[in-house]
Formats: structure tokens, C-alpha cells, sequence
């Protein structure tokens, strides 16, 4: 709230994703009954066991389950029935096998392409200068729809020192949206943490994915 009033921004710009992997199920049931709408898991099958386990409360709040992590091509299917939207979008190949398995389900499925801001190599994402091709690319597939940008910049105990990422992906992301590289709902920017969502909230996100800060830490 506060960040959004130094930013000049609504609340209601701003998607809160409750990332709850390693959190059971009851915990998350509580969570829902506290007022969490969008859940973000990052395994394709812890999240389809406690999807299932909150199918009726799920329902009842018309709950969004998106998936953050690394999404491995033979779960595609999987993640395509459970999932509302996929973060972590990060190859052509990903994004071709996503929508042929969304039409065959008769699906529209939103997706972020996750960009891999530090070059670190432990971390999954395209490169910056992949980002406008892939988005190019992905627009033609008429079962994806594709949201914005997403990042992990690498960790900092001061949140100012993940300024410059958030930054940079916003550019990217205007970058990509003056050259016609992908159509108007591009517009979303999947970024900041439990550390440093305020910072990110500044700098335009439009997804916060916040673990520990909502359900403490995890094991
Ligand atoms: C775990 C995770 C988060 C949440 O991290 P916290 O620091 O617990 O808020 C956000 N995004 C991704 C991709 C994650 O894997």
C-alpha cells in the first residue's frame, strides 16, 4: 500500500500472488479464507495434489493457480489442465508444446516469458536480447496469450540493490511493446519477492510473488 502511494498507483494494479509451495494445504485453505485470490506454485505435482485437495473452497473463490517455476516439456500437459497462467514461459519449444496442448483442451492459456536479467546460469530464463524474438514468436499462437514479463533478479540483502533489474525489465518490456513485438495485452511485469516486492511495486510490477512474507518461512 505504501509503495504503491510513493509510486502513485492504484492497488488495484497490482496482482498479489500468494506463492505457496512447501505451505499444506489447510495452511493455504486459511489463506484463501483471509482473502488470497491467486496462488503460485512452483512444482507441477505438489501443486496438483493440493489443488485437488481445495477443489470445492478453490472453486467457491474462483481461486487462480499460476505456476512460477521451471515447468519440464513432459509435464506441460499437466500444468495446461491445472494451471491459470504460466510465469515461467522461457523457449520457443516451451511456448510451441504449450499451445498445441491449450488448443487441444480447447484453453486460452496466459503466459509471461521469463527473462534471465544477472546471467547467472543457475537461473532459468531467456536472455535480454531473446526477449523481443520470443515475443514475436509467441504472439502467432493463438492458444497463448501473452501477458508481459517476468524476472527472479539474483538475491540482496538491500532491496535497493534489485532497482536496476526491475529497471531493466520494464524497459524490455516497453521496448518490446513500441516495436509491435507482441499486441496489446502485453502489458504485465511478474516481479518482485517477499524481500524486495515494495521496490518492485515502484518500478512497475504488476505481479508480486510473495512467499515467506504472507506464510513465514519455509522448511
Ligand atoms: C519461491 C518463489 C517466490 C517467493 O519467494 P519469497 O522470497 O518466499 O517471497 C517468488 N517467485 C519465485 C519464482 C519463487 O520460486
Amino acid at each position: 500500500m505504501a509503495a504503491c502511494g510513493r509510486a502513485g498507483r492504484q492497488v488495484s494494479e497490482i496482482t498479489l500472488v500468494a506463492v505457496s509451495k512447501t505451505v499444506p494445504a489447510t495452511r493455504i485453505r486459511e489463506a484463501i479464507e483471509a482473502g488470497v485470490r491467486t496462488l503460485g506454485e512452483n512444482r507441477v505435482q505438489e501443486a496438483a495434489a493440493k489443488i485437488s485437495e481445495l477443489g470445492a473452497i478453490a472453486a467457491a473463490y474462483k481461486i487462480q493457480w499460476h505456476l512460477i517455476g521451471r515447468l519440464q516439456s513432459n509435464k506441460a500437459r499437466r500444468a495446461v489442465e491445472i494451471f491459470d497462467a504460466v510465469h515461467s514461459v522461457e523457449s520457443l519449444k516451451l511456448a510451441e508444446r504449450l499451445d498445441n496442448i491449450a488448443g487441444e483442451s480447447g484453453k486460452r492459456l496466459p503466459v509471461f516469458i521469463e527473462v534471465n536479467l544477472g546471467g547467472e546460469e543457475s537461473k532459468a530464463g531467456v536472455a535480454p536480447d531473446g526477449v523481443l524474438p520470443l515475443c514475436e514468436q509467441i504472439s502467432k499462437f493463438s492458444n497463448l496469450e501473452l501477458k508481459g514479463l517476468m524476472t527472479v533478479p539474483p538475491f540482496f540483502d538491500n532491496p535497493e540493490d534489485a532497482r536496476p533489474f526491475f529497471q531493466r525489465l520494464r524497459r524490455i518490456r516497453d521496448r518490446a511493446w513500441q516495436a509491435g513485438a507482441a499486441g496489446e495485452q502485453f502489458k504485465d511485469l511478474s516481479m518482485g519477492m517477499s524481500n524486495d516486492f515494495e521496490v518492485a511495486i515502484e518500478e512497475g510490477a504488476t505481479f508480486i510473488r510473495v512467499g515467506t512474507a504472507l506464510f513465514g518461512a519455509r522448511r
